[in-house]
């Protein structure tokens, strides 16, 4: 959009600078134009002997008044005029009419429009051809350092305590370069905020460059989307070439995903613009050297679509990952956006901040900010909990939330599905430790269990998948028993514990079959994924696979079964543990998973 607003204005430019030369003819003419007169005003005058010389063009004449004003006429069949002019002693001159006039006449309708629209022409080409230049030229001025103006610090972001202590490190080789340098230190070149949106990356982004007091030069991916070719590069170019000027700095680069996209993913093979933009972004960060003191920040909601080559090695090898807030990082949040706003007393922001999983920063802002409108739409004064209660729901079904939020119902079912998965790893000595516990929805997941191995596994045992697939079936087991009721929720638990079972039938010969394989896997190279199977088995023995599978599968969830049913009491702990602070990790979870 802002380049096609540019393009208008260079129109209405050149516009005016051709009518300025146009009129720089203008006046010519019009200063030396003989003054139209009455043919017998010219005739009385002629009598006063005030005429002193006459071009005779045809019917036209035109001439000079002896006060030296030019005059001109037109004459009729007047056949005395000669005559006249002689005894007054008028010097005459005869013109051939039509060749004056054919030139007048062309000039005028003609060569001049010509001259004006094939000057215009010239121009706008001469735009075209040179978008480039133009396109740096525009580049300077949408990406201004807003310097001075990056008065937003860490104490604007709440919830994000992880990112910020990270991001300290950051703010630290800005302010002093010198002694990172002393030491031989290199400094990070690109960092990735990834996050939800309305998590607070564009703002933690700013707050890095308040932090530091640096200046921040902010584009945007989404702007290169729609430009001519060429100008995304140009630009970043631009981009870059200021800010060196200018180290140490922050070249803040959001919505990188508009332009980091895998190239060549899609149809219709890559897009154009897309992928020059990338491919300059990655010259231009490969070419500056550390010590230049310029530090590359891009912000995404999509890292799972992003080139890999934007994640290599001195580039974007920090990775900072923004959560959705939990109920402390809501609290605190909405405690900075409440400011200046007069509330009623039994607002209790503690009660918002637990009616608001899923939220997120931006989430949260305009709850307040929805309260205060409907506030002031009933011309009160003060912001009650009734519009805050309502200004939730708003906010919840409203148009500009983009990332789900969970209901008090779901919000419990999730925390115990949940609980189902931690329990059963941490009683199963063979599963892996349970890392992380969440109810908050991340991505296309709900609530998650992070489980991470203690080491690199190579070789895994049947007693682990087995393990594994007891695990899976926690979350839907989980459900069946305290709610007696299932959920869609497990669909990928359950797509997840099939495949293992059936790997351990057909791939690795941990089933009742034997010590063989089923099936050929055809490896596609262009893909690097398998995209066919070959039967090579009999339709009898697809039976036995399936029953196998089906052995496999019913065992696991009898046996997640019994050990829940077995620990139902310090479940139910747990999982109110859970509801309450929505992550569990660290130290919290270790706590609430003792005395298994
Ligand atoms: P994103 O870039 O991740 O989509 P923004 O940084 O644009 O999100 O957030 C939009 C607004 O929401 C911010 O300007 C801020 O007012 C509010 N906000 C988001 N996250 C936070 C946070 N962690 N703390 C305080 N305010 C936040
Ligand atoms: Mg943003
Ligand atoms: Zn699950």
């Amino acid at each position: 959009m802002k380049n096609k607003k540019t393009d208008w204005r260079a129109v209405i430019l050149y516009l005016l600078g051709g009518f300025l030369i146009l009129s720089l003819f203008l006046p010519v003419k019009t200063g030396n134009q003989p003054k139209d007169t009455a043919f017998s005003d010219f005739l009385n005058r002629l009598d006063k002997g005030e005429v002193t010389e006459v071009v005779i063009k045809g019917e036209i004449i035109e001439g000079k008044f002896k006060d030296g004003g030019l005059f001109k006429t037109q004459a009729l069949n007047y056949p005395n005029l000669v005559q006249d002019l002689r005894t007054k002693g008028v010097a005459i001159k005869v013109e051939n009419p039509a060749e004056s006039l054919w030139f007048w006449n062309l000039a005028s309708q003609l060569i001049f429009p010509i001259l004006f629209f094939g000057f215009l022409w010239w121009m706008l080409l001469r735009q075209a051809g040179n978008a480039n230049n133009q396109a740096m030229a525009f580049g300077k001025s949408t990406a201004k350092p807003l310097v001075g103006k990056m008065n937003v610090t860490f104490a604007d972001v709440a919830g994000v305590d992880e990112a910020k202590e990270e991001l300290k490190e950051i703010v630290d080789f800005l302010k002093f370069p010198q002694k990172y340098h002393a030491l031989g230190a290199k400094i990070p070149k690109g960092l990735l905020l990834m996050g939800a949106p309305g998590t607070g990356k564009t703002l933690l982004a700013r707050a890095i460059a308040g932090e530091a007091g640096v200046p921040f030069f902010s584009i945007s991916g989404s702007d290169f989307v729609e430009m001519f070719v060429g100008v995304g590069a140009a630009r970043v170019r631009g981009v870059f070439r200021e800010a060196k000027k200018q180290t140490p700095a922050i070249i803040f680069m959001d919505e990188i995903d508009a332009v980091g996209r895998h190239r060549g993913a899609g149809l219709g093979g890559g897009h154009d613009e897309r992928e020059q933009t990338l491919n300059q972004l990655l010259v231009e960060m490969d070419g500056f050297d550390p010590k230049t003191n310029i530090i590359v920040v891009a912000a995404t909601n999509r890292p799972d679509i992003l080139d890999p080559a934007l994640l290599r090695p001195g580039r974007f090898d920090r990775q900072i990952v923004l959560d959705k807030p939990d109920q402390k990082g809501r609290r605190q949040i909405l405690d900075i956006h409440a400011k200046g706003k007069p509330f009623a007393p039994d607002v209790d922001l503690d009660v918002v901040s637990r009616r608001t999983p899923g939220y997120t920063g931006a989430d949260l802002e305009s709850v307040l900010n929805e309260a205060a409108i409907l506030t002031g739409r009933f011309n009160k004064k003060i912001i009650t909990m009734a519009e805050v209660e309502e200004a939730i729901d708003r906010v919840m079904a409203g148009p500009q939330r983009k990332s789900r939020v969970v209901s008090e119902k779901e919000k419990n079912i999730i925390a115990y599905h949940e609980v189902g998965h931690a329990i059963l790893s941490k009683l199963l000595p063979d599963a892996d430790p349970v890392h992380k516990i969440s109810v908050l929805p991340r991505g296309m997941a709900l609530g998650y269990t992070l489980q991470l191995p203690i080491e690199d596994k190579h070789l895994i045992s049947e007693k682990q998948i087995t393990a594994d697939i007891i695990v899976l079936q926690g979350g839907r087991v989980a459900e069946e028993i305290f709610f007696n009721e299932i959920t869609s929720g497990a669909q990928n638990d359950l797509e997840r514990a099939t495949s293992l079972a059936k790997k351990m039938v057909c791939e690795f010969g941990m089933s009742e079959l034997g010590p063989r394989t089923f099936g050929k896997k055809e490896h596609q190279i262009f893909l690097g994924r398998d995209i066919a199977e070959m039967k090579d088995f009999s339709d009898q023995t697809a039976d036995a696979i399936d029953t196998q599978i089906n052995k496999i599968v019913a065992a696991c969830h009898e046996k997640a079964k019994n050990l829940i049913n077995a620990n139902k009491g310090k479940f139910e702990e747990i999982a109110k543990v859970l509801k309450e602070k929505e992550v569990l990790e660290g130290e919290d979870l270790k706590k609430a998973l003792k005395g298994l």
